[in-house]
Parts: C-alpha cells; sequence; structure tokens
C-alpha cells in the first residue's frame, strides 16, 4: 500500500523525495548540535580531499554546505595530486590524536598511487563517518546496526523506513556488491527487524531480469545508466536508484545531465521510486551528518 508522498502526475509510483527527507533529518540533527554546543562539545567533520577530481570537489562542496545547515563545524584539508601515502597517512594520524575532531572523511577516490583501503584503516573506528572501517562494517555483519553505518545504505534504509514501506518476509534485490554501498545494504535489509530475504546480483549474475520480476524491493547499485529496464519491475514494487552517471543530453546548455541506473519508465510499473538527482544522493549526505553527530555524542559516553 502506497503512504503519503510526493507524487508526480506523470508517473504512478510515488517518489521517494530525498531531499525534502535529508533536509528534515538535518533540522533535527540542528537540534541536536545545538544541545552538543550546550555541553561545550561543538561536532567538528574533518575532510580531507587531495587531487583535482572535479567530481570530488562537488561532493566535497555539497557536504561543506550541509555542516553549514546543521551547524557542524568543518575543516578542509586540502591536497595536491601528488601527495604520498606517507602524507596522507600522517595528516589521518594527526586527525585521529585531535580531540577537538568528531568525524573524519577521506574524500574516494584518493590519489593514483595511494592506498585507499590502508587510508580507511588508519581512520579511529570512532572517528569514522564514512562507515568503512573493517571494524564498523564488521560490526554490521555481526547484526549491530546501532553504530557509525556506512552513509548511503543508511540512506536508504532511512528512505523505505520514512516511507512506512514494511519489508517482513519480502523479497529484495541489491544489485551490486561493492563494499561501500552494495554488501552493506544487503545485510541492513536482512538483519533481525527489517526481515527481508535478500539476494545480491551482480555483474556474473545469470538473467537479473527474471530475479528482479520476482522482487518487492529492487535497489540498483551497478554505475550503468537504464541497466534496470521498466520490464525487470513488479507491478507496485519499490525501486531505488543509488547510481549517479553523466550522461550525454545535446538539449542541455553543458550538454550532459545526471542519470540513475534505472530506465526512467520504470516509474511507471513501481510503486515507489527514487528519483536521480534528488534521491539517494541528498541522503548520503544527511547520514553523513548524522554520523558526524552520533560521533561527538558518542566521545561524551
Ligand atoms: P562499484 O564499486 O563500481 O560496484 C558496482 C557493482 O555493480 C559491482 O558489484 C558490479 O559487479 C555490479 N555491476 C556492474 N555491471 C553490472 C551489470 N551489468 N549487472 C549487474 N551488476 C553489475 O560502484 P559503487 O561504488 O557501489 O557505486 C554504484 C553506483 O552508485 C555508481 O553510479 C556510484 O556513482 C553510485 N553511488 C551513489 C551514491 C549516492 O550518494 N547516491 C553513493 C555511492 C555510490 P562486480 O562486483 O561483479 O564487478
Amino acid at each position: 500500500m502506497k503512504d503519503e508522498g510526493v507524487c508526480a502526475s506523470s508517473v504512478s509510483a510515488v517518489l521517494l523525495d530525498g531531499k525534502s527527507l535529508g533536509l528534515r533529518i538535518e533540522g533535527e540533527l540542528a537540534e541536536r548540535v545545538t544541545s552538543l554546543k550546550s555541553l561545550g562539545i561543538e561536532p567538528h567533520l574533518a575532510v580531507v580531499l587531495a587531487g583535482n577530481d572535479p567530481a570530488s570537489h562537488v561532493y566535497v562542496r555539497n557536504k561543506e554546505r550541509a555542516c553549514e545547515r546543521t551547524g557542524i563545524r568543518s575543516t578542509l584539508i586540502d591536497l595536491p595530486e601528488n601527495v604520498s601515502q606517507e602524507e596522507l597517512m600522517q595528516v589521518v594520524a594527526d586527525l585521529n590524536a585531535d580531540d577537538t575532531v568528531h568525524g573524519i572523511l577521506v574524500q574516494s577516490p584518493t590519489p593514483a598511487g595511494t592506498n585507499e583501503l590502508e587510508i580507511t584503516e588508519a581512520i579511529d573506528p570512532t572517528k569514522d563517518v564514512d562507515g568503512f572501517h573493517p571494524m564498523n562494517l564488521g560490526r554490521l555483519v555481526m547484526g549491530q546496526s546501532d553504530g557509525l553505518l556506512p552513509c548511503t545504505p543508511a540512506g536508504v534504509m532511512a528512505m523505505i523506513a520514512d516511507a512506512k514501506i514494511d519489508l517482513i518476509g519480502a523479497k529484495a534485490v541489491v544489485i551490486g556488491r561493492s563494499r561501500i554501498v552494495g554488501m552493506p545494504l544487503a545485510l541492513l535489509l536482512a538483519q533481525k527487524g527489517i526481515d527481508a530475504t535478500v539476494t545480491i546480483a551482480h555483474s556474473r549474475t545469470q538473467d537479473a531480469a527474471k530475479i528482479c520480476r520476482e522482487a518487492d524491493l529492487i535497489v540498483a547499485a551497478i554505475g550503468r545508466p537504464a541497466t534496470v529496464m521498466a520490464d525487470w519491475i513488479k507491478p507496485g514494487a519499490t525501486v531505488i536508484d543509488v547510481g549517479i552517471n553523466r550522461v550525454v543530453d545535446e538539449s542541455r546548455d553543458s550538454g550532459s545531465r545526471l542519470a540513475g541506473d534505472v530506465d526512467p519508465a520504470a516509474a511507471e510499473i513501481a510503486g515507489y521510486i527514487t528519483p536521480v538527482p534528488g534521491g539517494v544522493g541528498p541522503m548520503t549526505i544527511a547520514m553523513l551528518m548524522s554520523n558526524t553527530v552520533r560521533a561527538a555524542e558518542m566521545s561524551l559516553e
């Protein structure tokens, strides 16, 4: 059954509006930030940005803006493309030792020649607001989902919860098995209390269309536009489109636009669907803010 939501007239599915939900969550976080400040704690996110990747600069600017909206202090550590692994590791060690810093995020991808996994593992797990440290991912495997969760999977779960979509006994298909999106999301969907029955599909999966047609929930985290087609979707199913792809669009001045992994025609079949942009993207940032506030609160415990 559909809950109240933003419904576009050209589609039959309810659009899950991540932009407005993300802003609502940030509003609630701003109140927690105020409470922390009254106790003398100023939540503080340090973002390490190494290199010249244009998309990374846009992502980091969006994260800084979210910090401004929520009252979180942010510090940008801007490093050159030729930064060494040793220098990056030293920056992380200094931030780990800095008691005024509650959250550390090293923007991915780090420059060629550096070892991103080693950097992730060097971050203090209590400051790991990306939720990618093996200790935080391991807690998730153990069924403990009250810690610092990876932001995109946590954002997807928050959207599902806000729309009151019941997944007990539902068939869910997660397409993509990355350590930052697909795998942690599959664990969250299968956890006790959510209780979906989860299939993980990937590039070697045979007949993903057939598997998807039986699903009550499809999450596409692939990174290829229009991979999930409208005829893959069971009528009324929930479709979460994590993909962010830049595709050619000559009707635009820029010559391109953002597209998800799901064919837009899926909105005529699905019960709920996330738009791209304005769906999972803003929720990812809201969850980063949430993790930073949580990390600051945990520093008091
Ligand atoms: P990734 O590490 O490249 O993983 C992609 C996954 O998709 C892999 O598991 C791959 O399978 C699978 N795959 C590739 N082609 C496939 C196909 N034809 N059929 C089925 N599975 C296929 O990517 P990621 O980091 O998880 O990100 C996925 C997408 O989400 C990207 O577009 C990324 O930009 C976007 N993203 C968005 C947000 C957000 O905030 N909205 C956050 C993070 C990522 P194999 O494992 O077999 O290679």
